[in-house]
């Protein structure tokens, strides 16, 4: 969703003297498309102005862009704003022809140089600008909005069409407390400013209205005001109780009320850790104590909710133990997923002005990546990658968050060791990157039983396949998602049924409801107290929640002859021994929970 594009169409739109001689629109683009073709797309409307977001990913494809453009209709007036221009404006006139660069944000800045465009008067001297034939002057101050609520709602005017997105970039406030070194949130301009509570609720009531799925909370810091943040989620959980919702939170103002008000609401947290060393992070400028950390994040696991960390490698003063060290401490504390960057010394942040102080030796072009520092070499940034994709593949993607704690327990090793062996083993089955879901399963497996015989203790390695096959049932159910089609009820003999793509079927050693107590218990103690009892589960996604159901083995194997081809007096023949009772009751149940549905 270009919400920034939106909010200035929005903007400009509400001037009158600019909505009376001016014609906005904005078009979003994507980056595997050519610049001739957008610059084409772009061309083919005749406008006298064109503007573009500018950010790491874009940036080059931006500058292509706009060199066509100029060759082609050297008339028409060029402009950019967003990251990279707030960050560098000299330097993207350097690279790309453009009249004019507003640095920070844009909407009282753009305005103001529109209107002077319109009256053909300089735009040189507008607050935030960075005018072209200005290019020797100092750089210009920003031009904050200062209160929020000044500026027209992209939602509210309808100058954003929701329906056109899968999911929605909801601003809540602008600037951040804090000043993370790496981070240019909290560059150039002082403070917080918030939206009021009262236009959140009215957009909050439109993307209910609108039936919008998804809503990405944009507030860096969303809970540092506690008593606002648990003022939103109330109103969340009464207006928009279906969507789900992404925050980004800080654990130090977590307190319990606040953790039971996120698990009310459909949602998941994002909360920045990137690394637990703490000489690393002093160099940052953050600091964290890890036992209140690990005591704020328990709030979260106790009331159930969904969260993420994030972790970055390369920090100056970090190492690649350190980075370890990091990855052990963040797997403790039992998060859904972790998401792993390389350092990114990014133009505008204190960082990058720090950079020869620390180093850093980086990139000079987008994405900045880290190449290495004094405690990272090369090979160690080569090694910390590897870790990364061997991470995501075993953890994000494959959905060992609820067994990867019970192997490195188990085995007594440190959780980083586990990822480094992971990393050996994908690499010698040359295991693809992409494969996701079902296609993991076999290979976490294949790994786990070769890691508990490498350390003598294949006798426990039967409880924890179970374990994983059930993990990996539900997490390629989650994928999967729910089954989304028309739900007819009645059905006779002759009706065929087929499964949806989140139903799963499992055939495990032990009970399910045994495996279930193993938080509790370790391996060790589980076999000491539990016999196996062979059973049979079905795994599946009703309305996006996955659940388990226990059935007989032969109920199993019947419902897997449900593929759509044959009808049910058919599958019915094929299995002499069971009740069609009993069938016909159990599809009506299946049906109303969505692990089948009529053809
Ligand atoms: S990393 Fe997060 S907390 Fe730190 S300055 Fe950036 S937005 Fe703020």
């Amino acid at each position: 969703m270009p919400l920034a594009a939106g909010l200035l169409k929005a903007q400009l739109d509400s001037i009158p003297e600019i909505k009376n001689r001016l014609d906005v629109s904005f078009h979003d683009f994507y980056i595997d498309s050519s610049a001739d073709s957008i610059a084409g797309s772009i061309c083919a409307e005749t406008p006298d102005i064109i503007g573009f977001s500018t950010y790491l990913w874009n940036r080059d494809l931006t500058e292509e862009i706009c060199r066509i453009i100029k060759n082609r209709f050297p008339e028409i007036i060029l402009f950019a704003g967003g990251a990279e221009a707030s960050a560098l404006p000299g330097k993207l006139f350097e690279c790309a022809p453009f009249d004019f660069v507003i640095k920070g944000e844009g909407e009282f800045a753009l305005t103001e140089t529109v209107k002077r465009i319109l009256e053909n008067k300089p735009v040189q001297g507008v607050r935030g600008v960075y005018a072209k034939n200005s290019i020797n002057d100092a750089e210009p101050d920003q031009w904050p909005v200062e209160n929020l609520d000044a500026l027209t709602s992209p939602f509210l005017t309808g100058v954003i069409d929701l329906k056109k997105y899968s999911g929605v970039l909801w601003e809540l406030s602008r600037g951040c407390p804090f000043k993370c070194s790496f981070c240019f949130e909290s560059r150039g301009v002082a403070g917080v400013r918030q939206y009021s509570l009262d236009r959140l609720q009215k957009e909050l009531e439109l993307f209910e209205s609108q039936k919008v799925n998804q809503v990405f909370v944009l507030d860096p810091t969303f809970n540092h005001d506690a008593k606002r943040a648990k003022k939103i989620l109330r109103m969340i959980q009464k207006t928009a109780p279906q969507i789900h919702f992404t925050f980004e939170v800080r654990t130090e103002f977590l307190d319990s009320e606040m953790a039971g008000l996120f698990s009310n609401v459909n949602c998941s947290l994002q909360i920045g850790l990137q690394s637990a060393v703490p000489e690393v992070l002093t160099n940052v400028n953050r600091k964290i104590d890890p036992v209140q950390y690990a005591a704020k994040i328990s709030l979260l696991n106790s009331s159930g909710v969904i969260f993420g960390l994030d972790l970055i490698y390369g920090l100056p003063g970090d190492t690649i133990a350190g980075f370890k060290s990091s990855l052990d401490f963040a797997l403790g504390l039992q998060p859904n997923h972790i998401d792993i960057f390389p350092l990114a010394v990014l133009p505008g942040t204190a960082l990058y002005d720090n950079a020869e102080y620390f180093k850093l030796n980086f990139l000079e072009y987008a994405p900045y990546t880290l190449l290495s520092s004094p405690g990272f070499s090369e090979t160690d940034m080569d090694r910390a990658e590897s870790l990364k994709n061997a991470f995501e593949i075993l953890y994000n993607k494959g959905g060992a968050a609820g067994w990867l704690f019970m192997a490195y327990e188990t085995l007594d090793i440190k959780p980083s060791e586990l990822i480094e062996n992971f990393a050996e083993y994908i690499r010698s089955i040359q295991l693809v990157e992409r494969f996701s879901g079902d296609e993991l399963i076999e290979p976490q497996i294949s790994f786990v039983k070769m890691l508990f015989k490498k350390h003598n203790k294949s006798e426990l390695f039967p409880v924890m396949k179970d374990i994983i096959n059930i993990n990996g049932a539900m997490n390629s159910s989650l994928y999967a998602g729910p089954y989304t089609g028309v739900t007819r009820i009645s059905f006779d003999d002759n009706t065929r049924f087929a499964l949806s793509d989140g139903t799963k079927f499992l055939n495990i050693v032990y009970s399910y409801d045994d495996l279930m107590q193993l938080g509790d218990f370790t391996i060790v103690e589980f076999l000491a107290n539990f016999r196996p009892e062979k059973t049979s589960v079905i795994i599946y996604n009703c309305a996006g929640v996955v659940k388990p159901l226990i059935v007989s083995e032969e109920l199993s194997g019947l419902l897997q002859l449900f593929t759509g081809n044959i009808s049910l007096k058919e599958i019915l023949s094929l299995s002499p021994s069971i009740n069609p009772d009993e069938v016909y009751e159990f599809l009506e149940y299946a049906i109303s929970e969505t692990i089948l549905y009529i053809i």
